[in-house]
């Protein structure tokens, strides 16, 4: 299929009509699939109220139809027709995160697609600070079931480049607004039960949360492996690239120890690291992400830098970890999925 390819600065005047997002609203009003840049990562967007449309996001990205969707809305009068009781705590976080990086779970009312939900009773939804994605959504006069706009399974998409690597020719259009801005995708809070709980970590980290209503829960799949998560989501392979990926805690002298072995046994290299830590390093391909000293930078590297080790000759990659604090969390469990939860300890 022909996929149309428009560009749009990433600051839209919210008071101006801009062409290239009347024609993609359009499309997702006909119920076909467009890709846009949100705040967090790339999106795939098709009319939440549309089956037609919304098989069309879990064919493009050959995503399992147990995975359901998060519905973005541009303003808040459009979540009274898609969720039936909302909590006081749910409406403070609102207040204070929206537009932004957080999705909410409610106790979902009729009129979506059934296929977005995944059959639960509850609906996550979300509404992006994003001049682009704002303007799309508000223009299409539609709830918008939108992922991220990646192959199932492979990183998430920072880049329209991104996009038209894994969705041209799939999906009908893309509208490319540069570079996201947090880099991973939004924080997942249960807001149906008393003390919230968190199934996602993202951009809006445990301790914003908790400023904000208190004390808030972590699922336990989330501190082990073993236990089933209450996101279907998040049972899935994720963000992996093609070599595979161990990461190493330790001194960057142990990290090298390991790329060493590596190397003797006859295999390319690669390693995933910082820009103050990159020279102590000898390998054959070195990808940086940001500092470790503002962990948001690195959040808003990773997939990118996960995605270029594809377009390098490594055999295996060895990755540094980071602290769990912050957005810290969410950058941790992005690289226990991509790593397959291989982990090495010095
Ligand atoms: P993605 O769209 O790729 O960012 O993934 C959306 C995430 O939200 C997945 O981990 C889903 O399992 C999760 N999600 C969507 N709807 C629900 C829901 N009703 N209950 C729990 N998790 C959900
Ligand atoms: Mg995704």
């Amino acid at each position: 299929m022909e996929t149309k390819l428009w560009i749009v600065d990433n600051y839209v005047d919210k008071n101006e009509k801009y062409p290239q997002i009347t024609q993609a609203a359009q499309l997702l009003k006909e119920g076909e699939v467009v890709a846009f840049p949100t705040e967090t990562v790339y999106g795939l967007g098709a009319d939440a109220t549309c089956d037609r449309a919304v098989e069309k996001i879990f064919k493009a990205k050959g995503r399992p139809s147990d995975n359901p969707l998060i519905v973005h809305i541009a303003e808040r009068e459009q979540l009274q027709a898609l969720v039936g009781q909302i909590s006081q705590k749910a409406e403070v976080l609102m207040d204070r995160f929206w537009p932004g990086p957080l999705t909410l779970i409610f106790k979902k009312k009729e009129g979506l697609s059934k296929l977005v939900t995944a059959g639960l009773d509850t609906v996550a939804v979300r509404m992006p600070d994003h001049p682009v994605a704002h303007s799309l959504i508000k223009e299409s006069g539609l709830p918008i079931a939108a992922p991220s706009a990646n192959t199932s399974g492979k990183p998430s998409p920072t880049l329209a480049d991104h996009v038209k690597r894994d969705l041209y020719g799939k999906i009908a259009g893309i509208v490319d607004g540069g570079e996201t801005g947090v880099g991973l995708e939004s924080t997942v809070v249960d807001c149906t039960e008393s003390i919230p709980v968190i199934l996602r970590p993202g951009g809006i980290t445990k301790e914003q949360l908790e400023e904000t209503i208190g004390e808030v829960k972590i699922d336990a799949a989330l501190q082990n492996e073993k236990e089933a998560p209450k996101s279907p989501g998040m049972k899935y392979t994720h963000y992996a690239p093609a070599a595979s990926l161990t990461l190493v805690k330790g001194h960057p002298s142990f990290i090298q120890e390991q790329i060493n072995q590596s190397k003797e046994k006859g295999l390319q290299v690669g390693v995933l690291t910082t820009e103050e830590n990159q020279s102590f390093y000898q390998a054959d391909h070195i990808e940086t992400v940001g500092t470790a000293a503002h962990l948001e930078t690195v959040a808003a590297k990773l997939y990118e830098a996960l995605r270029n080790f594809d377009d390098q000759n490594v055999d295996v990659i060895f990755g540094e970890v980071f602290p769990e604090v912050g957005i810290g969390q969410a950058i941790m469990n992005r690289l226990m999925k991509a790593a397959g939860h291989r982990i090495i300890e010095e």
